[in-house]
């Protein structure tokens, strides 16, 4: 009886189901982990292929790494940070391009003025800050696109918005501003949620190019400071209630110039007249918008189409459905946008970047970069490809809160994740109660199994005359016997 109780012990020990809650129920931290969601605007996915960088090699151990991750179209500054803020495509949030722009009065507001114009941001759609705030949370934002901006009469409330002629470069200031969003806004007025943007490596990429000196030197500037980040976390002893999401907004591919290339300038185009065109948004890189005078729409088109081997031109609502820029009424009835390396002049080749963005979304030149680590972060995983309208949904998820309608799925970026806890309290309750249960069952079984073999031996034992029916009770006890393994294991 002694060895029996002994095997039955060893039973319930040994069980998958008892070895469980170790994988399912560890750790005692919060059920909420703060989260710093930073951009390094136009850190393409593979930067870090030709610069020795450390700090982002030992984030990705730490942590998890994209191959890369796919922005929406267009490809540039406010709308792609849009799309991380929100989950939204862009022609769903509708900050559909860096500049404002008024058709009737002509007038355009660059990138910087831009941020202050509360209609062109408040369309419909809430960044998370918002959507944190209205569950309780605090959120903080530091030169974020849309900083600026009110929301249905609120603003991000904890917030930084750079200068006007500000230096994006200068990592003095850059670490000025981590220790900012570090020590002041997470460790002593103990934030939940902050966005934080730093201008590089986008400026340098453009400046001299993507395969340029000077941008393998902006990209080791931007990896010290991913060290001096987690420092700084670690000294606020922050490490294990922080996770943190690394980004970028787009990549950059290389100007094609010289006599090698034939230019697009749409003034140079037969048949096109920009006497026909009421509007036009050109001269900002690969794409351009164009609104023809009445009743010109369909002869600019054809003018257009086909008038150049490396221009795309749709009329808007027959944009390809997966680039997602053809549903907003703030878009033009005319679409332009160019294949990698070129870019799209009116009447004079007034563009001398080295480097540019805005192009397909599928160009593999475009995808930024993705890193992530904290405590609700895997280690040392790499993950396949994913769109940046799953960023949104993902950070809902860690921080808690319900999501605004959007584009994107947590399914796309749970496997990054490490598998949620349940209420810690429930989960050692139903564990327990579990490994009663587990545990009865083994007892019964062995006891049943035992009883039916000893009772089958003493029949069998018996006279001829019982033989049939003790070959009909061995049946039974095998076929039983099968059962119970399958209640213990
Ligand atoms: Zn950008």
């Amino acid at each position: 009886m002694l060895l029996l109780c002994l095997a039955v012990f060893y039973l319930i020990s040994s069980s998958p189901c008892a070895s469980a809650p170790s994988w399912y129920s560890t750790g005692s931290r919060s059920a909420r982990n703060k989260l710093l969601l930073i951009s390094f605007d136009g850190f393409r996915w593979d930067y870090d292929r030709d610069v020795d960088t450390p700090n982002l090699d030992k984030m990705a151990q730490d942590g998890v790494k994209a191959i890369y991750v796919t922005p929406p179209f267009l490809t540039i500054t406010s709308p792609a940070h849009f799309t991380l803020l929100t989950g939204r495509y862009i022609e769903n949030h509708g900050v559909i391009h860096n500049m404002w722009f008024n058709t009737t009065t002509q007038e355009k507001k660059q990138y910087y003025m831009t941020q202050f114009v509360d209609s062109y941001w408040d369309n419909g759609s809430l960044p998370i800050w918002i959507t944190a705030q209205r569950q309780g949370l605090k959120a903080g934002s530091l030169h974020f696109p849309g900083t600026a901006a009110t929301y249905k009469g609120e603003t991000v409330r904890v917030r930084k918005v750079e200068p006007r002629f500000y230096d994006h470069s200068n990592e003095t200031d850059w670490r000025l501003n981590i220790n900012k969003v570090i020590g002041e806004w997470f460790h002593q007025q103990d934030l939940d949620f902050v966005s934080l943007y730093f201008g590089e490596p986008d400026s340098a990429g453009h400046k001299y190019g993507p395969d340029s000196p000077e941008r393998r030197k902006m990209v080791q500037q931007v990896d010290r400071t991913v060290g001096y980040i987690r420092d700084t976390i670690q000294d606020h002893g922050l490490t294990d209630q922080l996770n943190i999401i690394i980004t970028a907004d787009h990549g950059m591919t290389t100007v094609l110039r010289g006599g090698l290339v034939k230019e697009i300038m749409l003034s140079k185009i037969p048949g096109f007249s920009f006497k026909d065109i009421k509007f036009h948004l050109v001269d900002y890189g690969p794409a351009g918008m164009l609104l023809p005078k009445e009743g010109m729409l369909e002869k600019v088109y054809q003018a257009l189409k086909g008038g150049h081997p490396h221009l795309h031109v749709y009329k808007k609502e027959e944009m390809p459905a997966r680039l997602h820029y053809s549903n907003h009424p703030r878009l033009l009835p005319i679409i332009l946008f160019a294949d990698p390396g070129y870019v799209i002049n009116g009447f004079l080749p007034v563009q001398f970047h080295k480097g540019e963005h805005g192009f397909d979304n599928q160009v593999t030149d475009m995808k930024p970069f993705f890193r992530a680590v904290g405590p609700d972060f895997q280690k040392n995983q790499v993950v396949g490809p994913f769109e940046t309208v799953n960023v949104y949904p993902l950070m809902c998820h860690l921080l808690g809160i319900n999501p605004e309608i959007n584009d994107g799925h947590i399914d796309n970026t749970k496997h990054m994740l490490v598998p949620k806890k349940k209420a810690e309290g429930n989960n050692n309750k139903m564990s327990t109660r579990l490994q009663v249960v587990v545990g009865l069952s083994a007892v019964t079984g062995f006891l049943v199994l035992v009883f039916i073999v000893t009772t089958s031996y003493a029949l069998c034992k018996r006279p001829k005359i019982r033989e049939e029916n003790s070959c009909k009770l061995k049946h039974a006890a095998s076929e039983e016997n099968t059962d119970m393994e399958q209640t213990i294991f």
